[in-house]
C-alpha cells in the first residue's frame, strides 16, 4: 500500500474539513466515520475520517500525517455520518464540531470504559423491608422492584431511575447481593384497551409501516398520547425494529422511565444528562449493536445509533428544550424528522399544544393530524376562568378571589397549585428612602431577593451578593420588595393557611432526590398547596390537584416577541392541564390586568387551536415564520460598539433587502449587557429557504475572514426560537 490522502473533520471553529496524509504504515484502509488521532496546531486531537481525498491544496511539505486509527469499526455509521454532514450544512456549523457532539463523551476523549458489568442485584434471603427507614422512599421503591421482578441488572436498575447511591444504601443494609441476571425478564405489563380515537390514531400509524410518514398527535393532556406511543412501539418491535423516543429534559422523570420499562422489560435504555459518562456509553453501545430495542432520551439522544430504526417519537414536540441554545443550535425535533426520512419510517410528533411550526406543516398537508379530544378514563378538561385584578387589592400578588378559592378547595379536601414563573422572594429590591435599586454589576438587570438565604441573585449570570444591611446610597434600611416570587408566595401562604405548602422550583429541587421526595409527598393526596415555576407544569401527574391558580402571565402572553406569546400560551395550557387529571373535576383561575385582550379571550373561551389560528393569521400578514424562514447572527463583545460594528460589516457584505429577502439590525439585545458582555444580533429572513441558505453561507465566509477586535464572539442560529 502507498501513502494516500484523507479528508478529516476536526473539532474546531472552522467551517471546513482538513486534508491529512494517510500513511501506508497505518496498514488500514480509509474508512469514513472512523476516529483518528491527528496533529492540529500544537495539539493532538481526536477527529473523524470523512473519506479519501483525491488531491489537496496543502503544500506537500506542510501536509501532516494521521498518527493513529482509534476504531476497528467506524464510530459513526454511514447513516449518522450522512446526518452529520447534512446538519453541518443546514445549521452552517463546523462539521468537525457536529460530528464531535454526535459521539458519546467517552469516545470524544478516547477513554472508552471497560465492558459492561452484566451482573445483577437480587434480594438476600430473609431480607426485610422493615430494616429501611419509612422515609427512605427511593430505597424502599428499589426493594419493592427487586421483590416484584427478581434479579435486576445494573442497566435495568438505572433504567428504572434508581441511582448508584440507592443500590449502595441497600447493600450497606445487607439487603441485596450480587447474583446472576434472571434468564427470563419480568412479564410485560399489558396496556389498556384503546378508546376509539386512540385506536384510530394507532391504526393510521401502523398503516404507514415501512414508509416515511409524519404524524402530529394532537391530544389534550391526559388524552392517552403516551398509550398510543407505547402500542405503536410494540408494533414496531414485533416487526424487529428499534424505536427512538425523545422527551423534553424536564419530562424524563423516573415515572416515565418506569412506565416504559414496565411495558417493555429489559428492552429500554435511556440517554440523558443524569447518567454517568460510562452508563451513557454503555447505553449508546447497546443501541448500536442492537441489544436495546428502545432508546428513551433527551435532546442529544437524537444521535443514537439505531441500525434497525423503525419508529421515531418526539413527545411534547413544542418544548424549547429540543433546541440546543449554545454552540451548535440544532433542533432535535427537526433532526428527528430528518432521521425518520432517512430511515423510511414513521415519525410521531405529540403535544397538547403543538408548535405553530407543526400546525403550519399540518395545514400544508405535510403532517397527518391525529386528534385525541377526550381525556382517557373519567377525567375532563378544566375550564379557564379569567380573574380581572385591575384595581383589586393584592396580597403578595394574590387576589382575594383566588385566596378564597384556595380556601374552599382545601376545605373540600383537595390540592391547589399556584403557578408563577419567577423564583426567589421578589424580583426587585428598592430603598424606600432614596429609590436606590439593587442592580447586577455584570448585566443590565435587577437582582432577585432570596429572602431566607439573605442573598441577592442575578438570574441571568448567577452572580450572588449578600443582602445589604443598609442602603449603599443613603444608609437607611427601609426596603421595598417589589413583586412576588415563588419563595414569597410560599412564606405568605404558610402564614395565611393552616395547610402544608410545598414549593417546587430550581431552588427547592437542587438536591439529588429532592424532586422525587416532593412529588411523593404531593401524591399522598392530602390537602395541600403547591407553589412553583414551570417545573410544576411539565411531566408530572398530580391526581388530587383540582384548582390551578395562575398568578401572573400577562408579560409573556402579551409580549412584543411573537415567540414568547406562543411559548406562554403553551405553558399556560400545560399548567392548566394539571387540574383535574383524575376523577375530580378541576378549575383554572387566571389573574390578569388585560381580561379583554383578544388573545386571552380566544385562549380561555375557544382553546389553543383557535388562539393558534389567530396568531398564525397575524404572522402570515407580517411575513413572519413559519411563513418565512429566518436565522440570527449573534455577536457579543466587551464593548457594544465592537459587536455592532462587526455585524454592520457583515450586513454590508450581504445582498441588500429586496422582495422576499429581509435584513434587520444590527440590533442591541433588549438586555444588552449580560455577564459583562454586550450582545447584538442581525436577523435574516427570506421567503425561500434557499435564499436564506445562500446568504447565510456568504455571511459565514465573510465573518470568518473579518478581523475581530477584542474578545468578540459570533454565532449562527438557523430557525431561532429566540431573537437575542
Ligand atoms: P398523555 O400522554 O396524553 O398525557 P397518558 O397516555 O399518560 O396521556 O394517559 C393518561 C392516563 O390515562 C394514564 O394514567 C393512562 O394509563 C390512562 N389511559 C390512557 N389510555 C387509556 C385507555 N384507553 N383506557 C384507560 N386508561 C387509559
Ligand atoms: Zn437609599
Ligand atoms: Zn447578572
Amino acid at each position: 500500500m502507498a501513502d494516500t490522502l484523507a479528508s478529516i473533520a476536526i473539532p474546531c471553529p472552522l467551517r471546513r474539513s482538513f486534508d491529512y496524509l494517510w500513511p501506508a504504515s497505518l496498514q488500514r484502509e480509509i474508512q469514513p466515520g472512523t476516529r483518528v488521532k491527528v496533529p492540529f496546531g500544537r495539539r493532538e486531537v481526536i477527529a473523524v475520517v470523512l473519506g479519501p481525498a483525491d488531491n489537496t491544496d496543502v503544500d506537500a511539505s506542510k501536509l501532516k500525517a494521521v498518527i493513529a486509527v482509534l476504531d476497528d469499526d467506524p464510530s459513526l455509521s454511514t447513516a449518522l455520518l450522512g446526518l452529520g454532514k447534512w446538519a453541518a450544512h443546514y445549521y452552517h456549523h463546523p462539521i468537525g464540531d457536529c460530528l464531535h457532539q454526535m459521539l458519546p463523551l467517552a469516545l470524544r476523549r478516547n477513554t472508552p470504559p471497560t465492558a459492561e458489568n452484566t451482573a445483577a442485584w437480587q434480594l438476600r434471603p430473609n431480607a426485610d423491608i422493615a430494616t429501611l427507614s419509612p422515609r427512605a422512599h427511593q430505597q424502599r421503591a428499589l426493594f419493592n422492584a427487586l421483590l416484584e421482578n427478581g434479579p435486576l441488572s445494573r442497566a435495568d436498575i438505572t433504567a428504572l431511575g434508581f441511582s448508584a447511591s440507592i443500590v449502595r444504601a441497600l447493600q450497606q443494609h445487607a439487603l441485596i447481593e450480587e447474583g446472576e441476571p434472571s434468564s427470563k425478564p419480568a412479564p410485560a405489563e399489558q396496556g389498556p384497551t384503546l378508546n376509539s380515537e386512540q385506536a384510530d390514531a394507532l391504526q393510521q400509524i401502523i398503516d404507514s409501516d415501512g414508509q416515511f410518514a409524519r404524524f402530529l398527535l394532537d391530544g389534550i393532556t391526559g388524552s392517552g398520547k403516551t398509550e398510543v406511543y407505547l402500542q405503536a412501539i410494540a408494533h414496531a418491535l414485533a416487526n424487529g425494529k428499534q424505536a427512538l423516543v425523545l422527551v423534553p429534559e424536564i419530562g424524563l422523570t423516573p415515572q416515565t422511565l418506569r412506565r416504559f420499562e414496565q411495558r417493555f422489560p429489559g428492552r429500554v435504555r435511556s440517554l440523558h444528562s443524569g447518567l454517568s459518562e460510562r452508563q451513557r456509553w454503555h447505553n449508546w453501545q447497546a443501541a448500536r449493536d442492537g441489544r436495546a430495542d428502545i432508546i428513551l432520551g433527551t435532546r442529544s439522544a437524537v444521535f443514537a445509533d439505531l441500525p434497525r430504526l423503525g419508529l421515531v417519537i418526539v413527545d411534547e414536540e413544542h418544548d424549547s428544550s429540543y433546541k440546543q441554545q449554545d454552540g451548535w443550535r440544532y433542533s432535535a425535533r427537526d433532526i428527528a424528522v430528518k432521521r425518520a426520512a432517512d430511515s423510511q419510517c414513521p415519525v410521531i410528533l405529540g403535544s397538547a399544544t403543538p408548535s405553530f411550526d407543526s400546525l403550519h406543516n399540518a395545514d400544508l398537508g405535510r403532517y397527518q393530524v391525529l386528534r385525541l379530544r377526550q381525556r382517557a378514563g373519567n377525567a375532563c378538561e378544566a375550564p379557564i376562568r379569567l380573574l380581572d385584578i385591575r384595581q383589586h387589592a393584592l396580597q403578595h400578588g394574590l387576589s382575594d378571589t383566588l385566596l378564597n378559592a384556595i380556601s374552599s378547595n382545601l376545605r373540600a379536601g383537595n390540592q391547589s397549585l399556584l403557578f408563577l414563573n419567577r423564583r426567589g422572594f421578589a424580583p426587585t429590591l428598592q430603598c424606600h428612602c432614596c429609590g436606590w435599586i439593587a442592580d447586577c454589576h455584570a448585566c443590565d438587570a435587577r437582582m432577585t431577593v432570596h429572602y431566607k438565604r439573605r442573598q441577592l441573585r442575578c438570574h441571568h449570570c448567577d452572580a450572588i451578593r449578600a443582602m445589604p444591611a443598609s442602603c449603599p446610597d443613603c444608609g437607611n434600611s427601609q426596603w421595598i420588595y417589589d413583586g412576588p416570587g415563588t419563595e414569597r408566595l410560599e412564606m405568605f401562604l404558610n402564614q395565611h393557611f393552616d395547610a402544608p405548602v410545598l414549593r417546587i422550583d430550581r431552588d427547592t429541587t437542587a438536591g439529588r432526590d429532592s424532586m422525587a421526595e416532593l412529588v411523593k409527598e404531593v401524591n399522598k393526596g392530602e390537602p395541600c398547596i403547591l407553589v412553583g415555576t414551570q417545573m410544576l407544569a411539565k411531566g408530572h401527574h398530580f391526581p388530587a390537584v383540582t384548582l390551578v391558580g395562575i398568578v401572573d402571565m400577562d408579560a409573556g402572553l402579551f409580549s412584543a416577541d411573537y415567540r414568547a406569546t406562543e411559548n406562554s400560551a403553551q405553558l399556560l395550557l400545560q399548567v392548566a392541564g394539571r387540574a383535574g387529571r383524575a376523577d375530580r373535576p378541576g378549575e383554572v383561575l387566571l389573574q390578569t390586568h388585560c381580561p379583554a385582550h383578544p388573545a386571552l379571550q380566544s385562549l380561555s373561551q375557544h382553546g389553543y387551536r383557535d388562539f393558534a389560528a389567530a396568531q398564525l393569521a397575524e404572522r402570515r400578514l407580517l411575513d413572519l415564520p413559519p411563513y418565512t424562514f429566518s436565522a440570527v447572527i449573534r455577536c457579543d463583545a466587551p464593548q457594544l460598539h465592537d459587536a455592532e460594528q462587526f455585524l454592520q460589516q457583515l450586513r454590508n457584505s450581504l445582498q441588500p433587502p429586496a422582495p422576499g429577502w429581509q435584513l434587520l439590525g444590527p440590533l442591541p439585545a433588549p438586555m444588552a449587557r449580560r455577564a459583562g458582555r454586550f450582545r447584538a444580533s442581525l436577523i435574516l429572513q427570506a421567503s425561500e429557504r434557499r435564499t436564506l441558505h445562500q446568504q447565510l453561507a456568504a455571511a459565514c465566509n465573510v465573518a470568518e475572514s473579518l478581523s475581530r477586535r477584542g474578545q468578540l464572539r459570533w454565532s449562527v442560529d438557523v430557525d431561532p426560537i429566540e431573537m437575542f
